[in-house]
């Protein structure tokens, strides 16, 4: 069952659903994307972990810090770019989010993306790239390719990234995880306004 799209709100937020009652019975709060809302660039992850689920925002934590990083080098800030997860809320004891579970919350992520319209989707993850590429990834191996995905109605260009927390687990994912995020802000244009910071060429 895929949401409607018109459950976004103005702001691209769900504000109530129970469409997955594992997952409510889990979570604290439903966990929406942040960023502007014309945003060219888009990251899409798995799913709320706890510390998400708690400050209510993608991507905090350890994590979070990781791509903040990389976002910088690239030339970004965090407020540039839409972060978003392909489930809302936080699976129990931190398992992958079931496939009825994705399939539940993917209207709602097909409707954001294409209010979106975004120049580029980039998935950080397995879970994220698998769920929208619709087969099975070697994250790994894949990390830095671009591909075209059929995303709601619309064929869309989608960059394929590792997790940031595999550069925590393994230092030498590291410069190429760096490596994909300033690729993405290439593809999207959005390092252009960024004032030179930049470090596009050394790539
Ligand atoms: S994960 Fe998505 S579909 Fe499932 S309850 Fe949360 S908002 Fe609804």
């Amino acid at each position: 069952m895929e949401g409607p799209p018109e459950a976004l709100d103005d702001d691209l937020c769900v504000r109530s659903c129970e469409r997955c009652p594992a997952l409510v019975a889990s979570r604290s709060r439903i966990v929406n994307g942040v960023g502007p809302a014309d945003a060219d660039l888009v990251f899409v992850g798995e799913g709320p972990g706890a510390t998400e689920d708690e400050r209510g925002e993608p991507f905090v934590g350890r994590s979070g810090d990781v791509l903040d990083e990389a976002l910088r080098d690239a030339g970004l800030a965090r407020t540039d770019v839409r972060i978003t997860n392909c489930v809302r809320c936080r699976p129990p004891d931190n398992r992958d989010p079931r496939a009825e579970e994705l399939a539940n919350c993917r209207g709602y992520l097909e409707a954001e993306i294409d209010r979106l319209d975004p120049e580029i989707v980039v998935t950080l993850g397995k879970v994220p790239s698998e769920h929208l590429l619709e087969r099975s990834v070697a994250i790994t191996g894949e990390s830095g390719t671009v591909v075209d995905a059929r995303i709601g109605d619309r064929s869309r260009r989608v960059l394929l990234c590792v997790h940031p927390a595999a550069t925590l687990y393994d230092r030498s994912q590291r410069d190429g995880f760096f490596e994909t995020i300033a690729r993405a802000a290439e593809l999207s244009g959005a390092a252009d306004g960024a004032g030179g910071q930049s470090r596009l060429g050394e790539f």
